[in-house]
This record gives structure tokens, C-alpha cells and sequence, in this order.
């Protein structure tokens, strides 16, 4: 028996963390886990759940609009967004217990508060002192927003859920997943949204034709788009916030949205205690079993680097539970990782980009569609979705599938198992389809 007071300290009960300590108490290891802001980390607050909630609530003016084409009338719906704001607060406190009852019932300690590295077996909280056999950094990523004459005036995704007012006037910066879900969000919710994007096409790493057709459905849907511009300053005004463009114009907001990525959350650590390497970016170093440079040291998830997602952060929770104190043979395959931008209409993505897959493959082969959604012929919205194939010509193989369209993360799911399965172009073809669906043109693209 360990003379240390945990086999296993967790800092930051996000969605690694909590994955991590739930799994490696159920395995037998006494746990502790610190969290000093809110249970469940950023999904649950300040990232995927409340986003999901207000992407839904965003869509009933369009679907309202839409309803009249099918005989449907009604007054000019209202939005009241004191209502959608209180209703998500309280959804996300139901959230909160949950995952606090999960790691009780797990039978893990919950310590509330800042913990800080002490040494590479001890961690402080307050002026309390707890040592352990191994300490998880599970302490996820912060928004940043870089440095100019007035960034101070700038909101970050973790405001923007709980502003006071609703933004009539709303910039948003950046050309990212949570720059385009937020112009679709307040877009829909009837603010007037300008996205500015520094470079010349918004989406860097997506495929290219995806990009391309969700710039030009997003423009329809009334974003103004603004492409190869950026914010000199942001200054109060009589008005509201002035804010001077690079391009020479300026623009008047009630809010400035700033969405330019996320930094590891690493402030107030005690990084320089322990032997930690990080990465040029700044995110922790860890070999393939999330181990730092220090030994008794770990991390996962987004203050890792990588891909920042839920699902990745708790697949890199459970593997390195097992790993640790179960079953050592436990990995992550990080290969086709399925991703959906909840931007309107969505995209889902599931492996190479045409570009990758060029560089990867040499030959391949490229099926494409684009189609006006069923719905869309009697309500009368000018909407196009645009599926993409991309094949290795020489074993068949379906490397990558892009959409742009109404549920395309929900239909994504279901085709990145078929090709994390190998699937080809012919087991495509053979697939009967389900009819009428916007799925079906999946398998009968040749
Ligand atoms: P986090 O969930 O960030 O958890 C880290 C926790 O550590 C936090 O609770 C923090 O308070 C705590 N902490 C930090 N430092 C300390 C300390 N010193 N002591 C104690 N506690 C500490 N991903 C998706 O897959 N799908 C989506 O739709 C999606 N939407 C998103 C929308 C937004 C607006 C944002 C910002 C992110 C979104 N993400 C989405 C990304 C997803 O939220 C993250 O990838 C995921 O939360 C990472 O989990 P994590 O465990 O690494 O960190
Ligand atoms: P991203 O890294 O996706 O995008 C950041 C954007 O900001 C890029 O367009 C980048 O431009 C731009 N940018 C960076 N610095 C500046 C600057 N100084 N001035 C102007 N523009 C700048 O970050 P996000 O903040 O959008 O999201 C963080 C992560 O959270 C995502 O990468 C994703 O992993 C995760 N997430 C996942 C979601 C989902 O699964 N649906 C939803 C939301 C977030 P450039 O391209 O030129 O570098």
C-alpha cells in the first residue's frame, strides 16, 4: 500500500479529467480530482452543450419562415433572450450536479479550488497539501485574444453565453469552428453579424470545396462576411464600440465577439516546481501515454494540443485509466476522427482533405453533389448542400467525406465508422440507400 494520500490526483474536472478519474477509481485507485471554476469543464459551461442549446434556438426563425411554404401562418414569432440565457443556466446546473454525482458515486474525492504543482508527487489546494503516486493536467484551454489598442473591449466565447443584453450589433473575429457557430447563432437569433476573417477564405484546414460552399451559403443566410480584414482598434463611442479595420473602415458593435483559438491553460500551475517540457506552441509535451517529461507526471486533452474536442479528450481519459491501473494495451487510434461544425447549414468531416489525400495517396478519385434539400423546394430558401467523396484510386478505399448541409455532424457519425472499417467505393455503391433522404446521395454518387 502507497504511503501517498491518492494513487491518482486529477487537476481540472473537465471532460478528460472526469473521464480519467471516474475510470480510474472504477479500476481500484484511490482519486482525488481538483476543479476550481465549474463541474464538467468547458463542454459542459462554455463550450459544447450551451453552444448546442443556443444553435437549436437559432433555428426556429428560419423553420418558422420555412413553415409557411407548407400552409403553415402565424404572427411574427418573438425572441426573448433573457429567457433562452435562464433556461441554459439552469440546464447547465441540472449539468453540474450530474457530473458531480457521477465522481461521487466512483468514489472519488472532489476538491474545489486552484491547484497548484507543488512538486512531482505533491499538489497544493488553498493551503492544503495532498501527495500522490501520479498527478493528471487535465486543465483544458482558455480563449485567446491577442493584443491591440482597445482588445480589452473585446468578449471571448466564455462571456458571450451570459451577456446582459442581446447584441443587436454583433462583430465577430476569427475564421474558426466557434467564429462561424457564433455568426450562425446570433445570425439566426435576428442580430446583425459581421465576420471578419484575416486570410483569404475562413476554415484553414478544412477541404477547400467545403469552405468555398459554406462561405456562400453562410453569405445567403445574411452574414456579412468579410474576408482578408482585421481590427486595427476598438474604441468606445457615442454609439456603442468603433472599431477601425485594417482595410481602412470601421464598424459600430454592441459586442466584439473575439473567437482567434485557445491557449493551454497553464496560469498559476506551478509548471516551474516540476520538470514539464512544453511544445513551441506551449502545450504540454506527452509521449504516446499522455506521460510529460516528468514521470509521475501526465496530460491530456486540450492543453495538449491536438484536436480539441470532447470526444478526443475522453478517449485520452479512458485510455490512459486503463493504462495506468487496468489494461496496459489501451490506445487511442486517432485515425478518421469525425467532426462537425454547428455553423448553418452544419458541415461534418470524416478523414483526408482532397489536398491531404493528394499528398497521401498520389491517385485519387473525386465524387461531388450538390443538391437543394427536399424541404427547401416548397419553402422556397435558396439553400445547397454539397456532399464530397474522395477515394484512393488504387485499393478503392473511401479516405474522406465532406458535407455541407442540414444535420451533416449527425450523418457523419454513422460514415466514420465505415471508414475507420475500411469501407470502399464499390461497398459505397452496393449500400442501399434510405430514401428520401439527404444521406442516400452518399451512396449513390458515381
Ligand atoms: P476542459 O473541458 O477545458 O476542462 C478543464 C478544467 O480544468 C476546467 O473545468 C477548468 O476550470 C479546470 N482547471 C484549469 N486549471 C485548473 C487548476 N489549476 N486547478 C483546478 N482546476 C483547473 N468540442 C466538441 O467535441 N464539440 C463541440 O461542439 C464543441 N464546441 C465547443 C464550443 C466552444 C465555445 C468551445 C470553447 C469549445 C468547444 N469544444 C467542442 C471543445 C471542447 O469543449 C474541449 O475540447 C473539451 O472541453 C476539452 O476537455 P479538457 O478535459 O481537455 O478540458
Ligand atoms: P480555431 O483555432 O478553430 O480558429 C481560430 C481562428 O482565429 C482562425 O481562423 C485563426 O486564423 C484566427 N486567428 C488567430 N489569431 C488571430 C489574430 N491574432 N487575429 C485575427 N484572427 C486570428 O479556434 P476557435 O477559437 O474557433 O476554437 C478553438 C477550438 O475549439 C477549435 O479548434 C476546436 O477544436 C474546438 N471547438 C470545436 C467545436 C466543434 O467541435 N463543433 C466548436 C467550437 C470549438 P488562421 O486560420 O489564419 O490561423
Amino acid at each position: 500500500m502507497s504511503t501517498k494520500d491518492y494513487d491518482l490526483f486529477v487537476i481540472g474536472a473537465g471532460s478528460g479529467g472526469v473521464r480519467a478519474a471516474r475510470m480510474a477509481a472504477g479500476l481500484g485507485a484511490r482519486v482525488a480530482i481538483a476543479e476550481d471554476r465549474y463541474m464538467g469543464g468547458t463542454c459542459v459551461n462554455v463550450g459544447c452543450v450551451p453552444k448546442k442549446l443556443y444553435v437549436y434556438a437559432s433555428e426556429f426563425g428560419k423553420a418558422f419562415e420555412d413553415a409557411r411554404g407548407f400552409g403553415w401562418d402565424s404572427a411574427k414569432p418573438a425572441f426573448d433572450w433573457a429567457t433562452l440565457r435562464d433556461n441554459k443556466k439552469a440546464e447547465i446546473a441540472r449539468l453540474n450536479g450530474i457530473y458531480r454525482r457521477l465522481l461521487d458515486g466512483a468514489e472519488a474525492d472532489i476538491i474545489d479550488g486552484r491547484a497548484r504543482l507543488v512538486d512531482a508527487h505533491t499538489v497544493a489546494v488553498g493551503k492544503q497539501q495532498y501527495s500522490a503516486g501520479k498527478i493528471l493536467i487535465a486543465t483544458g484551454g482558455w480563449p485567446h485574444i491577442p493584443e491591440f489598442p482597445g482588445s480589452d473591449l473585446a468578449t471571448s466565447s466564455n462571456e458571450v453565453f451570459d451577456l446582459k443584453q442581446f447584441p443587436q450589433r454583433l462583430v465577430i473575429v476569427g475564421g474558426g469552428y466557434i467564429a462561424v457557430e457564433f455568426a450562425g447563432i446570433f445570425n439566426g437569433l435576428g442580430a446583425q453579424v459581421t465576420q471578419l476573417y484575416r486570410g483569404p477564405l475562413f476554415l484553414r484546414g478544412f477541404d477547400a470545396d467545403i469552405r468555398a460552399h459554406a462561405a456562400r451559403e453562410i453569405a445567403k443566410t445574411g452574414v456579412d462576411l468579410r474576408f482578408e480584414v482585421n481590427v486595427e482598434s476598438i474604441s468606445r463611442g457615442a454609439d456603442g464600440l468603433e472599431l477601425q479595420l485594417t482595410d481602412g473602415s470601421t464598424l459600430t458593435a454592441d459586442t466584439v465577439l473575439y473567437a482567434t483559438g485557445r491557449n493551454p491553460h497553464l496560469e498559476g500551475l506551478g509548471l516551474d516546481n516540476v520538470n514539464v517540457e512544453l511544445t513551441e506552441s506551449g502545450t504540454i509535451a506527452v509521449d504516446e501515454h499522455y506521460c510529460s517529461s516528468e514521470p509521475s507526471i501526465f496530460a491530456l486533452g486540450d492543453v495538449t494540443g491536438g484536436m480539441e474536442l470532447t470526444p478526443v479528450a475522453l478517449a485520452e481519459g479512458m485510455a490512459f485509466a486503463h493504462r495506468q491501473f487496468g489494461d496496459q494495451s489501451r490506445q487511442v487510434d486517432y485515425d478518421f476522427i469525425p467532426t462537425a461544425v454547428f455553423c448553418q447549414p452544419n458541415i461534418g468531416t470524416v478523414g483526408f482533405t482532397e489536398e491531404a489525400a493528394r499528398a497521401r495517396f498520389g491517385d485519387i478519385r473525386l465524387f461531388k453533389s450538390s443538391f437543394r434539400p427536399m424541404k427547401h423546394t416548397l419553402s422556397g430558401r435558396d439553400e445547397q448542400s454539397f456532399m464530397k467523396l474522395i477515394v484512393d484510386k488504387a485499393s478503392d478505399r473511401v479516405v474522406g467525406v465532406h458535407m455541407v448541409g442540414p444535420d451533416a455532424g449527425e450523418i457523419m457519425q454513422g460514415i466514420a465508422i465505415a471508414l475507420r472499417a475500411g469501407a470502399t467505393k464499390a461497398m459505397f455503391d452496393s449500400t442501399i440507400g434510405i430514401h428520401p433522404t439527404a444521406a442516400e446521395e452518399l451512396v449513390t454518387m458515381r
